[in-house]
């Protein structure tokens, strides 16, 4: 297993089978918000997210919100969403994952990491043991600092593409 690259690629959440986390006997999401969910400027749930929330939970899946944003914006999120949350996660640091995990009784290989960056979603979980499922980001901000980081992502979603198939 390669700390960089996720066990799973797809283009959006919705796009990820759930078979893959119930065949894999996975109880909880270590879930990002921002990118992955919704845009920066979303502050609430879209109604796609709760639909998705809620096939989740009926297949048995629970999500907690691990963010590196900060408490405002993911507490109206995830209260919102009826979910736990934990901000400033300091993500691709594992000590949120590590502790929610021993707070709920769950083995790494009963948790997932999903999120749309390599080098603070992937890496947390697969730092606390865990599988990890990256998609593609739904808006990306156009800093510079951002531009050189998804240029660092590029050569591990080329390695992904190339041992899995696909684009
Ligand atoms: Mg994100």
């Amino acid at each position: 297993m390669s700390l960089f690259i996720p066990e799973l690629y797809k283009q959006t959440v919705y796009d990820i089978p759930q078979s893959f986390f119930t065949e894999r006997g996975i109880k909880l999401l270590f879930m990002d918000i921002d990118n992955t969910l919704v845009t920066y400027d979303d502050e609430l749930p879209t109604p796609q997210n709760t639909e998705w929330f809620k096939s989740l939970s009926q297949n048995g899946i629970d999500v907690v919100f691990v963010s590196n944003n900060h408490v405002p914006r993911v507490e109206k999120y995830a209260r919102s969403a009826g979910y736990e949350f934990f901000a400033d996660a300091h993500k691709p640091f594992c000590h949120v994952h590590k502790q929610i995990m021993k707070m709920r009784g769950l083995a790494p290989s009963q948790c997932a990491g999903v999120g749309d960056q390599i080098f603070t979603d992937v890496l947390a979980a697969h730092l606390a043991g865990c599988v990890a499922v990256t998609v593609f980001p739904i808006k990306d901000v156009t800093t510079a600092f951002n531009r050189f980081k998804r240029m660092c992502e590029r050569p591990f979603m080329k390695k992904y593409f190339k041992l899995h198939g696909g684009k």
